[in-house]
């Protein structure tokens, strides 16, 4: 049971405590782990309404990329503390949730771990778009952390 997880890591806190439950878990059934991570641009919380001369310039694949990487490292490092070794890392650009889904497809991963929230400001909700959306479509179990 649990042969591959995907651990979804944003860099969060809830991300972190997503990683020590993929990192016990990874140990408890001698999983492979991967890890996925797609950076999100850095929006306000709230969309103020539009003014008449906005740039909006995306990142470049290097910048995401780069991103990516970076997030990726911390999180090697913090699994490295707690024993485990990652069996890939998949950095995506885009839309999180698809993004997600396809992983788990392409890794044929049966558990993925997330956080319950992210990095996002609305801290009201009590789950994230993404833990709700991943939640609601994945067809594998999902773990949330709180
Ligand atoms: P929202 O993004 O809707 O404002 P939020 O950021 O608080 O809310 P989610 O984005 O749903 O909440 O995050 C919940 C969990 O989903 C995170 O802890 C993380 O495990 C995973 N996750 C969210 N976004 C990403 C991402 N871009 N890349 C990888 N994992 C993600
Ligand atoms: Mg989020």
């Amino acid at each position: 049971m649990f042969k591959t997880i995907l651990l979804a890591y944003d860099g969060s806190e809830h991300a972190d405590h997503a990683l020590a439950a993929a990192a016990a878990l990874t140990k408890a059934f001698d999983s492979d782990l991967h890890i996925i991570s797609i950076p999100e641009p850095n929006m306000p919380p709230v969309v103020l309404a539009p003014y008449g001369a906005i740039i909006d310039v995306p990142p470049s694949d290097e910048q995401v990329a780069a991103a990516g990487a970076k997030v990726t490292e911390q999180a090697r490092e913090k699994l490295a503390a707690a024993g485990v070794t990652l069996s890939d890392s998949h950095v995506r650009r885009g839309d999180p949730v698809s993004n997600i889904l396809q992983v788990v497809d392409a890794t044929d991963a049966d558990l993925i771990v997330m956080g319950r929230r992210g990095l996002g400001a609305l801290k009201s909700l009590a789950l994230g778009s993404v833990s709700q959306s991943v939640t609601q479509q994945v067809k594998i179990p999902c773990m949330t952390i709180i």
